[in-house]
């Protein structure tokens, strides 16, 4: 089955919100095998309302609007749709007696206003709203299915929860939606594509899509079946034969991010980290820290912005930053190596760069920024350009050096003996 989605409200076209339920209700739709083609967003017009819905129901077999519902002027949806579909509305006592008890509760009268929402359309099915005064409304029409649901984000989750969801899982054929994400990291995306459009094109029943993010691209791999095994046999060898294609770039084909990736190889190998920040300005620390139980390997950092500070906390050299340069290779392995004999850790991480938009020089432009991860046996050094505006800078610096020490376990990491019992 095919669903297209409608959102109606005029502040969704501002630049001030944005229409998140649809991504709630694409991603229950996908589950119960329903595939969404086609979303729009218009705003509170009668005739911007009336041309969505029939062009909806033109193509596809299910239409679901959001918003629209409320007791205001500007809440068009459900006339607009009675309309449309030449029903007549009839108010509904029932509802009525619902507002009515939920305003009493609240200790107020009710506003003449909120009349408008007790209105059904002939032969609709009232969904109930546990959580708020405007009901949902299921139609069905012509062998197609509308169903409009009101756009607060816990009144929709609710109603379709509790009541469009079995409804809707009653009608459906048993195909559902399988997927992989394989990441990664230290690639652009045309190197990518280049490598693995000669895989994906074979497969021409699963629907592959390159996202690129700085520092990451995400390959998604949509497979729309009613044979699970099938398909995910289908899925992994494609995702074996890009893992193969694109080799230690890949940091993962589950989805996962590069710190919980990093997170995951820590706990395993009984490791710990610390990093000495400049420019990533506590980033680093912060995404280390993102992941729950993080305190088993993250031991600490230090944000040290200033030349004094980098040598008062992690011992980097004042002659040292005078000769090399704050932002230079040497600092940033002495930044690594101070860190880690301070804090006692496996592994420390320096960084070391010039975010911009000011500071940049020719021989040092923006962007620039050097990495060092220090161990027991020594230190390596990583020295990067980065593209972009400052945020993208830092974002992508702190990749890298997160991409570092994935790397640095791919050659040390110990398999655990499995525990027993
Ligand atoms: P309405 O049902 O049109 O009165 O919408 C009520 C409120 O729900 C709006 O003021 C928004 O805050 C929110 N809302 C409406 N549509 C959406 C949407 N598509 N995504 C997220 N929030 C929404
Ligand atoms: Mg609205």
């Amino acid at each position: 089955m095919k669903a297209e989605i409608i959102a109606v409200g005029s502040e969704l076209l501002t630049p001030t919100r944005v229409d998140t339920n649809s991504l709630f209700l694409t991603e229950q739709l996908n589950r119960l095998g329903i595939e969404v083609v086609r979303k729009l967003v218009i705003g509170d017009l009668r005739s911007q309302i009336r041309d969505a819905f029939r062009e909806a129901l033109d193509r596809v077999e299910l239409v679901i609007s959001i918003g629209g519902l409320g007791p205001t002027e500007d809440d068009l949806t459900r006339e607009t749709v009675a309309d449309l579909l030449g029903r007549k509305l009839i108010q509904s006592d029932a509802i009525l007696r619902g507002i009515q008890a939920r305003f009493r509760r609240l200790g107020r009268a009710m506003p003449e206003a909120n009349l408008r929402q007790a209105m059904v359309p002939e032969g609709a099915t009232v969904l109930e709203n546990s959580r708020g005064t405007a009901p949902g409304l299921w139609l069905e029409t012509n062998g197609h299915t509308v169903i409009l649901l009101p756009g607060p984000p816990h009144e929709l989750r609710t109603i379709f929860t509790q009541q469009v969801e079995p409804k809707l899982a009653r009608r459906t054929s048993g195909v559902r939606l399988f997927g992989r994400e394989l990441r990664v990291a230290g690639m652009a995306e045309s190197d990518v594509d280049q490598r693995i459009a000669p895989i994906y094109t074979r497969y021409t029943d699963v629907r592959t899509t390159l996202l690129a993010s700085p520092g990451e691209i995400q390959i998604h791999l949509r497979l729309w079946s009613a044979d699970e095994a099938a398909s995910e046999t289908l899925l992994n060898e494609m995702v074996e034969r890009i893992t193969m294609a694109l080799g230690e770039n890949v940091f993962t084909t589950e989805g996962e991010s590069l710190e919980q990736v990093v997170a995951h190889e820590l706990t395993l190998n009984d490791a710990t980290i610390a990093v000495a920040e400049s420019c990533t300005g506590g980033l680093l620390a912060e995404r280390l820290t993102s992941i729950p139980g993080s305190s088993t390997y993250f031991l600490g950092g230090v944000v040290c912005y200033s030349n004094n500070l980098k040598s008062a906390w992690v011992d980097v050299p004042a002659d040292l930053i005078e000769a090399k340069g704050a932002v230079s290779v040497e600092v940033a392995r002495a930044l690594a190596e101070g860190i880690r004999r301070r804090s006692g850790a496996t592994l420390g991480l320096g960084v070391t760069g010039i975010a911009g938009p000011g500071g940049g020089s020719t021989e040092k432009p923006v962007g620039t920024v050097h990495l060092a991860l220090a161990e027991a046996s020594g230190c390596k050094e990583r020295s990067l350009r980065f593209p972009g505006d400052r945020e993208r800078i830092r974002w992508q610096a702190s990749q890298s050096a997160l991409d570092m020490v994935r790397r640095y376990f791919l050659y040390t990491s110990q398999s655990k003996p499995q525990s027993k019992g």
